[in-house]
């Protein structure tokens, strides 16, 4: 075939190669371009189409602007949120950080909301406390009005626009190029164009974003299909505690788009048919603003008993009305803006209708605290790979463990982008030439392009668009907020005949130029991969922890779950393994792992 001649791949050489141009990766790259090192970003959109720029309530940072506040708090907080399967050694790191990390976005220009002394404005967020939880609600969340992620990631490529990192935008990361002695660069598709570019790195880092298309509802962007795991996996290399996704409480109903916890933290509530601030009678103490998991999970129980609002009585009731018209315009006009839109609701008059929605992918490619991905050894559980690095929600560091505390990722990508950019810049000096590729790394790449290209003309076999609905179905249906033995193995056995059909798939747009088909049907195979290992993953995990909640086992059980779930597919099958949770903090005691009540 024709295509086939490495003449029609153009190489290129860098220092560094970033996948992905969301706040993880813009970050990355502005601490290694200010370093002077040559640094490409890749991004198969425009980077300020990243889910970041999505990100509405804000970023925690003990700061104590309003109320006293210390990082060991947010660091409590973090731990018992995350129920105790985050490392935190990672978490100290992160929570420490946090105060550094959110005044440099300020210097570098973030319009943070200011309080009438012109510190930064902070709102209080689910699971914040004080006191290690004695001393009652934090407020901790930096706020940019409710458009906090849009203003760090315009901010952080500005700052790269000046640093002189190379973007590559709209190019889609297609393979991993690896062997045993690691990563040597990355294999990609020019979508606009329709070629094919080899980037050689001496170190590539992955920032590729979470995987919320897995499921059929979700906040996340279409563009949120979890590649990173996907090339991970393709290489052979593990994903980490992938059956943890969180289901965000506030979804606008049916639809799916995000309405921002910041709410409640301003004050309002929920409500089910009968007019109840039920929350008040599952957690006591922090009521609306208990963590996610636990007002999910609330709100999955008003409905399942009947006191679901609107005509399938499926969903509860978000009013902040009383907040007032001024606030609600000035803090949260995004909401505002999005209630509207999709729920045709006026929230200055009305409650929005809500329900628990598909929201942040706490699993994802396994790093260490410095970003290094970690592919354990029979005889090293923490062994690195050398040349491969992964930042942000595609990462899993883990700060967030079985459940994220809201506000809590926006800090992770700017704080793990930071120091994965300082690890690679220390291994740069001993890097000084560019390690040796195998001549055909390419192929499997142009190969799997080509056969998409070329099912276009096929009348047998799905089409790629029906095979990704089945699987999101699936997903949704066997894999929510509620989880049982019996309808989750179901699930694995659909799953495994719908990953069956993926070879014969077809697209109908043969053309190789600006072809979104064949970018969803690339995006399929990293989607298929990870809906098969997070299936896989869940059904083992026989207790619930954060947001794996089973209804067959309710009970956390530390004594053998108190571990990481690797996850990888070999010779067609998923293969788990485990590894234990880092309890031992970098500097403090540990905190052990107790009951976890709000
Ligand atoms: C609606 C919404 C609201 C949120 N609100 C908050 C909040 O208030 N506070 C908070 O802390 N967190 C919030 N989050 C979570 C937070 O925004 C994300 O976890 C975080 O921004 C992820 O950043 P990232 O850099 O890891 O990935 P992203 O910003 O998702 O960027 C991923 C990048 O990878 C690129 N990419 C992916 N695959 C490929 C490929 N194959 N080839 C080339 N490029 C590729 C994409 O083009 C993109 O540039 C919210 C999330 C959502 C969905």
């Amino acid at each position: 075939m024709a295509y086939l001649s490495s003449e029609k791949v153009e190489h290129h050489f860098h220092d560094v190669v970033i996948i992905g141009a969301g706040g993880a990766g813009l970050r990355c790259a502005l601490q290694l371009a200010d370093a002077g090192h040559r640094v490409a970003v890749i991004s198969k959109v425009l980077p300020t189409r990243s889910h970041t720029v999505a990100a509405q309530g804000g970023i925690n940072a003990a700061l104590g602007n309003i109320v006293s506040d210390h990082w060991l708090w947010h660091m409590y907080d973090t731990i018992k949120g995350s129920d105790y399967l985050g490392d935190q050694d990672a978490i100290e790191y992160m929570c420490r950080a946090a105060p550094l990390l959110v005044h440099e976005l300020e210097h570098q220009g973030v319009p943070f909301s200011r309080l009438e002394n012109g510190t930064i404005y902070q709102r209080p967020f689910g699971g914040q406390s004080r006191e290690f939880g004695e001393g009652g609600q934090a407020t901790r969340t930096c706020a940019a009005a409710d458009r906090t992620g849009h203003a760090i990631l315009h901010t952080l490529y500005q700052q790269n626009l000046r640093s002189g990192t190379h973007i590559y935008e709209e190019y889609f990361a297609l393979d991993l190029i690896t062997d045993d002695d690691g990563c040597q660069g990355v294999m990609t598709w020019d979508i606009a164009r329709g070629e094919y570019h080899l980037f050689q790195a001496k170190a590539v880092i992955l920032a590729t974003g979470g995987a919320g298309r897995v499921y059929k509802i979700t906040t996340n962007a279409h563009i949120n299909t979890g590649d990173g795991g996907g090339l991970a996996l393709r290489a052979g290399l593990p994903v980490e505690d992938m059956e943890f996704f969180q289901f965000h409480p506030t979804g606008i109903a049916d639809v799916g788009p995000l309405i921002t916890e910041g709410v409640r933290g301003e004050g309002g509530y929920l409500l089910n048919s009968e007019g109840e601030r039920f929350m008040q009678r599952y957690a006591p103490t922090a009521g609306d603003l208990a963590s996610r998991d636990v007002v999910s999970r609330a709100i999955a129980l008003e409905v399942r008993e009947g006191r679901g609002c609107g005509p399938n009585k499926d969903y509860v009731l978000l009013k902040l009305d009383h907040l007032g018209e001024e606030l609600i315009l000035s803090k949260l006009p995004n909401i505002h803006e999005l209630a509207l839109r999709f729920a045709g609701v006026d929230c200055t008059k009305e409650p929005i209708p809500v329900q628990p929605t598909m929201h942040y992918t706490m699993g994802g490619v396994p790093t260490n605290r410095f970003g290094e991905v970690v592919c354990p050894k029979a005889d090293d559980k923490e062994a690195v790979m050398p040349g491969l690095y992964a930042i942000g929600e595609g990462a899993c560091a883990s700060v967030h463990g079985a459940n994220r505390l809201g506000g809590n990722s926006l800090l992770e990508i700017v704080v793990f982008g930071r120091a994965c950019g300082n690890q690679v810049h220390k291994r740069l000096r001993n890097q000084r030439y560019h390690p040796a590729i195998s001549p055909d790394c390419w192929q499997p790449g142009v190969a799997r392009v080509q056969r998409w290209l070329d099912s276009a003309g096929n009348k047998e076999g799905i089409k790629v668009s029906d095979l990704r609905a089945a699987m999101q179905s699936v997903m949704q249906e066997h894999f929510s907020v509620y989880r049982t033995e019996e309808v989750m193995s179901e699930g694995v056995k659909l799953l495994d005949e719908l990953a069956a059909q993926l070879d014969t798939a077809r697209i109908e747009d043969g053309n190789s130029i600006f072809n979104t088909e064949l970018i969803e049907a690339l995006e399929l195979e990293h989607l298929m991969g990870l809906a098969r290992v997070t299936a896989a993953g869940a059904l083992a995990r026989r207790e619930s922890r954060g947001a794996h909640a089973r209804d067959d086992y309710p009970k956390r059980d530390d004594k053998k779950w108190l571990q990481h779930t690797l996850a990888s597919i070999k010779n067609g099958k998923v293969k788990l393994d485990y590894k234990p949770v880092r309890l031992q903090p970098m500097t403090v005691e540990s905190f052990p792992p107790k009951e976890r009540v709000y």
